[in-house]
């Protein structure tokens, strides 16, 4: 007997009730691995012969403070992070993030040194411009968000109190290629869209802060990795919540916090060490952005307008040579299983992202469909 469930990993036509596997290409919030949802589907009323939910647990609970305990010690594990490290476990998105880090670092007439190479790094801006002066040492706005600005032309200034910079524009589908090299001064990552996705030398940087929604588990939660010298920084009058001192002091629980999220999180750290850390996460997302990087190449029909050496591993805009069939394309690509592949609106086309979660068959999928869709109506 064919299962004719509806689920979040089956397809149902109306047509004739065959399931067909979804490939979710969603920015965000996006896909997770399918076996961590099947552990939270197991899990759900029963958290270990609790009896309850892992929804359900006091957060000073015996149990929730060993899932705590266990998801910061994974995720120490799989990006080698130093001691002098905190990994705090907020609330409100990245974007919380654009505000708590000049709110915690920038006080009087300090300035503080940014990156523009997109829509999330231009929100960040925009954001810290409300607490203190930003020098906007180099911007790529010229090419279009583009490309990234080589690090010789950056103008950064020798007061500033941290360089901000974001490694994966999203939207744009630009990616840096390495830590950019400041000296001394503190250098804070925005990394959403690429956490866990390589090895990184943790001690270049201030913080790292990712929003869960591309990479981690659901959207709210954000993970912050901040050097502790950094702690204690912030004016008097910011509120408690939103101190990092405070949140670092009560182990990322001055209040409630997002419990589920965070136990989805530890999850998937787990999943990501079983299935080799972030080594084989890179290996993973180099092999199947390159094949679909190779595959938009090799016709004359899509496009990806991005610098090639900069270009995501993560998300892949690309662009049709007739425009008028994106709905067309959206349309078929759906009844094909490939969902959420529209562009962002700020550069229209298509977006393909592809996290650690999306298996090399839904990029096998989305290629060979392409391709037929090129032979028809190319
Ligand atoms: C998605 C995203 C954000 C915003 O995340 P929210 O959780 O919606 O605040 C910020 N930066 C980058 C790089 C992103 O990809």
């Amino acid at each position: 007997m064919k299962n004719k469930a509806l689920s979040a990993f089956t397809y149902v036509t109306q047509a004739d009730d065959t399931a067909l596997p979804v490939y979710n290409f969603s920015p965000g919030p996006a896909m997770l691995p399918k076996a961590v949802m099947q552990q939270v589907r197991e899990e759900l009323l029963d958290w270990h012969g609790t009896g309850i939910s892992a929804m359900e647990m006091g957060h000073r609970s015996r149990e929730f403070m060993s899932i705590a305990e266990q998801s910061d010690a994974t995720l120490r594990e799989l990006l080698a992070i130093p001691e002098n490290y905190k990994v705090l476990f907020l609330q409100g998105g990245a974007t919380s993030q654009f505000a708590m880090v000049p709110m915690n670092l920038l006080s009087g007439t300090d300035t503080a040194d940014y990156i523009h190479t997109g829509v999330w790094s231009g929100k960040a801006i925009d954001e810290a411009q409300r607490h203190g002066t930003i020098n906007v040492a180099a911007s790529s706005a010229v090419d279009n968000f583009m490309t990234i600005p080589a690090r010789d032309q950056w103008q950064l200034n020798e007061r500033a109190v941290y360089v901000y910079y974001t490694s994966n524009e999203t939207i744009g589908g630009v990616e840096f290629q390495s830590t950019p090299d400041v000296g001394d001064i503190p250098l804070v990552c925005d990394m959403t869209s690429d956490f866990l996705t390589q090895r990184l030398d943790i001690s270049r940087y201030g913080i790292i802060f990712a929003g869960a929604q591309k990479n981690v588990g659901p959207a709210g939660l954000v993970i912050v990795i901040i050097r502790d010298d950094l702690l204690g920084k912030a004016a008097a009058n910011i509120p408690s919540l939103y101190d990092y001192a405070v949140q670092a002091k009560h182990e990322s629980m001055f209040n409630t916090p997002a419990t589920f999220s965070w136990y989805i999180a530890g999850l998937v750290f787990n999943w990501i060490k079983q299935q080799g850390g972030v080594e084989a996460m890179y290996r993973n997302s180099i092999r199947r952005s390159g094949n679909l990087y190779a595959a938009i190449e090799a016709s004359s029909f899509y496009r990806n307008p991005v610098t090639p050496e900069f270009r995501s591993r993560m998300n892949v805009p690309f662009i049709l040579a007739d425009e008028s069939l994106n709905d067309k394309f959206l349309q078929e690509a759906r009844q094909h299983g490939l969902v959420a592949l529209k562009g962002h609106r700020v550069i229209g086309g298509m977006r393909a992202s592809m996290y650690n979660a999306m298996p090399d068959e839904g990029v096998d999928a989305l290629i060979a469909f392409m391709q037929d869709f090129e032979r028809l109506h190319g």
